[in-house]
């Protein structure tokens, strides 16, 4: 229901000089002038006494009345700025609901500004992001992203493809010509420009991502292979579960630290063997989706036993990049633990670290090699806020450019290229919302805080 007025604190709780009652939807004046007995004037700071409906005196302070569509939401919004203590927010609050707002939801201020075309969904996102920022190069890149600078490079790629579009289907018109049109060199050489914007794009999302939310790495083996262990030397700290019975890290447990300056996140996973209890099952699922969503895994071996299989895991859609490392070398006697490198289907197999997380030994290399795995080029002036969402979608287009260019290069039919560009565009649209679904908003919006 769009037109619900909505009320809540929009100042942190916690005692502070001022603190806002934001009020938005069609009643917002009505309750206002109520609550300041006076006639409110668009833009015009009020100095009021509010009074709940049994007049009762609440507080004094500021009464602002921001007319729509001039509004952050671009409904009718009353700010009631009062003392900034919780029980005096509270009773402020509690006589605007009785005057029939109701409490917002988290994010719905800010939803509403979307779904009233005040913003695209990237700068929604920003204004969450911005508000989250834990260093001043976050804050910047968010504060980008809210002012269109990401939003405008979607609508770039995205005007470059349509131009791409209309022109292949415009000679679809005239199919007599089409092996012409195809060998021409200008539509291949406008879609490998496309196709280097589009990377070029993917590889700032990557990197505002990393800003925002930092890398994410996750620990992957058999139970018992020291992973917990590993995963508390290097936060050097003792935080996950370390226990000598095989598979105790039921769920996956998730830690920040930071790796040579770069943000890190690094998930812990349960074990990747076959159970059949179902809390094991749930915690197997969740390592999958981990190491889907991670930029680098570190799969653990216990050296002392090197009997284990490469996990599937790491070779969802198209592998992952990993590093192999052998724990334990402290029980190994050297020629015990020199086990043959696992065979990969001919890909380069990767350089085995040997570590003891028991005695920290190799721990330094280990560090240096993750660090080395995931660090970007930093262009920091020109990093715009993004998310996992975005560097998703952005992959989706980047795909289906890149069979749009085999498909000139195999000179299949133009209807395949072009069917290409058209879900390269879909992919597009949805970063910036403009075909979005309910679940997903519910989703971006639903991790706002309260009164925003
Ligand atoms: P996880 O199941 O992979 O998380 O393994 P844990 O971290 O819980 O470790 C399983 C067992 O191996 C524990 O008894 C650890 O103390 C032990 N362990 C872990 N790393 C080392 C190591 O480098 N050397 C030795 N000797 N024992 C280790
Ligand atoms: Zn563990």
């Amino acid at each position: 229901m769009q037109n619900e007025t909505i009320a809540a604190i929009a100042t942190p709780p916690g005692m502070g000089g001022v603190g806002i009652i934001r009020i938005s939807g069609g009643q917002a004046l009505a309750i206002g002038q109520q609550m300041t007995n006076q006639t409110l004037t668009p833009r015009l700071a009020q100095y009021s006494v509010f009074r709940n409906a049994q007049q009762d005196t609440l507080d004094r302070g500021i009464a602002l009345y921001f007319e729509a569509p001039n509004s952050y939401t671009g409904e009718a919004v009353v700010e009631l700025q009062g003392h900034g203590g919780i029980h005096v927010m509270q009773r402020l609050l509690q006589a605007v609901l009785a005057l029939g707002a109701r409490q917002a939801r988290p994010g719905e201020f800010t939803e509403r500004a979307f779904l009233n075309g005040k913003m695209d969904l990237v700068q929604a996102e920003a204004v969450a992001d911005l508000i989250a920022s834990r260093s001043q190069s976050a804050a910047d890149a968010a504060m980008r992203s809210l002012n269109g600078e990401f939003s405008t490079v979607i609508h770039t790629l995205e005007q470059t493809i349509i131009g791409l579009r209309v022109y292949i289907e415009a000679a679809l018109d005239f199919s007599d010509e089409e092996i012409d049109f195809l060998s021409e060199g200008n539509i291949a050489s406008r879609l490998d420009a496309l196709f280097e914007e589009v990377c070029l794009t993917l590889d700032k999302a990557n990197q505002g991502k990393v800003l925002q939310e930092g890398v994410q790495i996750v620990l992957v083996g058999q139970p018992n292979v020291g992973k917990s262990s590993l995963m508390n030397r290097l936060l050097g700290q003792e935080r996950a579960i370390v226990t000598e019975q095989a598979g105790t890290t039921r769920d996956t447990i998730e830690e920040s630290l930071i790796i040579q300056g770069i943000p890190v996140r690094i998930t812990d996973t349960a074990g990747l063997r076959e159970a059949d209890d179902l809390v094991e099952k749930a915690g197997i699922e969740r390592t999958k989706q981990a190491v889907r969503a991670a930029a680098l895994a570190i799969w653990l071996r216990d050296a002392s036993h090197l009997q284990d299989k490469k996990p599937d895991e790491l070779s969802l859609d198209g592998g992952i990049d990993f590093i192999e490392v052998h724990n334990k070398q402290d029980l190994c006697q050297q020629d015990l633990c020199q086990a043959p490198p696992i065979e990969t289907n001919g890909v380069l197999t990767n350089d085995v670290l040997k570590i003891s997380a028991k005695t920290g030994q190799g721990i330094d290399q280990l560090i240096t090699a993750i660090a080395k795995r995931i660090t970007y080029q930093h262009h920091e002036e020109s990093i715009f806020s993004a998310r996992e969402r975005h560097v998703q979608a952005l992959k989706v287009v980047k795909f289906h450019i890149q069979q749009a260019v085999q498909c000139i290069q195999s000179l299949a039919t133009s209807e395949l290229v072009a069917e290409e560009l058209r879900l390269a565009q879909n992919s597009l649209c949805e970063i910036t919302g403009e075909f979005t679904s309910d679940d997903l908003l519910g989703e971006i919006f639903g991790q706002f805080c309260i009164g925003k």
